[in-house]
């Protein structure tokens, strides 16, 4: 029987998330058609490229919010040039609740991180050079503009970026120490939008994904057109949990929670997602299996977790969980597809636990 020794188990922030890997580059993939629409339609407005205004931009082009829309309007009608006063007063305005920053943040991190990605990439190349630096430029920005936008905006972009860096620069060296610190923040910056963009969407003491983006990814999932794959999802929710707090204490009951994700977390491989719930609940969302098949990947982690022997300071806790599963049908919305595999999971319970049925 295998066995876990619940003093052994952190939560570590560098596992990586298992799961959603696709839904995660299909997100890349719209960064990439947002920025086509948004980068060219700043530039021609000379409208500057900041955090703020890449934010409002986005949902005006995603028409997310129409009071918004109709403000943007009336402003660029005025021939606006969306100083930072001004895109701080339409925060202010029109972003007001925590979740709509949250979310707002998480997209432009996503979107961000990418295109500072692709520009880190290419200065790092700079630096081995420098003397050949001009010939260099209009490569990379060539290459830039090809692989990255098919439009000129990007290189419009970069071009005033780095004509700037070399009109204001007189020596090779102060350029290569130019670079390099730009290279540094560019790094950093993508560094930080990625740990942004993690934290919005991870669960701290489990590591899998949070809610959010699980309704987020269900709501991507699930459009006015239907579902065009076969989509189930399992919650799973740990059996009298309650109790193993109360004998063991909290801190104890989070390292159950640890080892169970690490269970659920594995069972998802590459193809599920895997999510944290709520307190003691998890679902995995299974893209590509009908019910049965959720089903049988719901079975391995119940019974792993059964068959897994929990000892804290040498005394055992029975560890079990139980799970309902359902299968997206045509027309469900959302609640609807999440309260068949809850009400299943209801069932489960009544029916003793420790057990996975289909709704
Ligand atoms: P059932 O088998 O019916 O699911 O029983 P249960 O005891 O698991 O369910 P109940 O909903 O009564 O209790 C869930 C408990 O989970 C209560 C709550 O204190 C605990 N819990 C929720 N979140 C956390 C957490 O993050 N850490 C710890 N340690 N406990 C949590
Ligand atoms: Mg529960
Ligand atoms: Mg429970």
């Amino acid at each position: 029987m295998p066995q876990i020794l619940i003093e052994d188990l952190n939560s570590s922030p560098s596992d990586k998330l298992a799961g959603g890997g696709s839904s995660f580059d299909n997100l890349v993939e719209a960064t990439y058609e947002m920025a086509k629409k948004i980068l060219p339609f700043l530039a021609r407005r000379k409208i500057p490229l900041t955090p703020e205004n890449y934010r409002i931009f986005y949902d005006y082009f995603l028409l997310l919010k129409p009071d918004l829309s109709k403000k943007i309007d009336e402003l660029l009608e005025s021939n606006c040039r969306f100083s930072p006063e001004i895109s701080e007063e339409i925060l202010r305005d029109y972003y007001q609740s925590d979740d709509d920053q949250v979310a707002n943040v998480e997209r432009f991190s996503e979107r961000i991180a990418k295109v500072s990605e692709a520009l880190n990439k290419n200065l790092g190349q700079t630096l081995d050079n420098t003397s050949s630096f001009r010939d260099f430029l209009t490569n990379t920005v060539n290459q830039i503009s090809l692989s990255v936008m098919e439009d000129s905006s990007l290189k419009y972009l970069v071009d005033n970026i780095l004509e700037e860096t070399l009109s204001t620069l007189s020596s090779q060296n102060d350029l290569a120490s130019h670079l390099a610190k730009t290279r540094q923040l560019v790094s950093s910056l993508t560094t930080e939008l990625k740990d942004q963009a993690r934290l919005a969407n991870v669960d701290e003491l489990t590591q899998l994904y949070n809610r959010r983006f699980f309704i987020n990814s269900l709501n991507r999932f699930i459009t006015p057109e239907g579902v065009n794959q076969l989509l189930s999802m399992v919650i799973l929710d740990l059996d009298r949990f309650k109790t193993i707090n109360d004998t063991w204490g909290h801190n104890i009951g989070d390292k159950v929670l640890i080892f169970c994700a690490k269970i659920i977390k594995s069972a998802a491989g590459e193809k599920h997602m895997a999510v944290r719930y709520g307190g003691e609940e998890f679902v995995l969302l299974c893209p590509g299996l009908e019910s049965a098949g959720a089903k049988a990947v719901a079975e391995t982690i119940r019974g792993q977790v059964e068959s897994t022997q929990v000892t804290i300071r040498g005394a055992a806790i029975p560890v079990t969980i139980s799970g309902g599963v359902s299968q997206y049908r045509s027309g469900d919305t959302v609640e609807e597809f999440i309260g068949r595999a809850d009400k299943a999971l209801y069932q489960a319970k009544a029916d003793g636990r420790n057990q996975i049925k289909e709704g």
